[in-house]
């Protein structure tokens, strides 16, 4: 096919890209978006801190604080795997867009 007649081709056909902001992507099952936290599960085992390949999580079980810093997290979901309670206590969210002003913005710190 000459270059001509694939560009009126193209011109006619879907587009291969999405209007993205304007159109969001749908998620696939298991994607591994944002980490959050479920105060309520949660037992302080610690099982998520250790087992995270990058020590983006920080426990304190004296003060009941659970802290992650989104900017070290690689979305792996071995904080998930690990975690023993029922429900999980820490999920991989379907939250994608994490873009932020400021790096200090990407440590969150929670509490029981
Ligand atoms: S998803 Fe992986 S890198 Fe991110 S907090 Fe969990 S274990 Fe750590
Ligand atoms: S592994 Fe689960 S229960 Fe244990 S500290 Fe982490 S979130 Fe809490």
């Amino acid at each position: 096919m000459n270059l001509l007649a694939e560009a009126i081709k193209r011109v006619f056909s879907k587009p291969s890209t999405r209007k993205y902001p304007k159109e969001k992507p749908e998620i696939p099952k298991g994607f591994r978006g944002r980490v959050e936290w479920n105060k309520d599960t949660c037992i302080f085992c610690m099982l998520c801190a250790v087992n995270c390949p990058t020590n983006a999580i920080t426990i304190n079980k004296e003060e009941k604080t659970w802290s992650i810093d989104i900017g070290k997290c690689i979305f792996c979901g071995r904080c998930h795997d690990v975690c023993p309670t029922k429900p999980k206590s820490v999920n991989n969210s379907e939250r994608y867009e994490l873009a932020e002003y400021g790096k200090e913005k990407f440590n969150l710190s929670f509490n029981k």
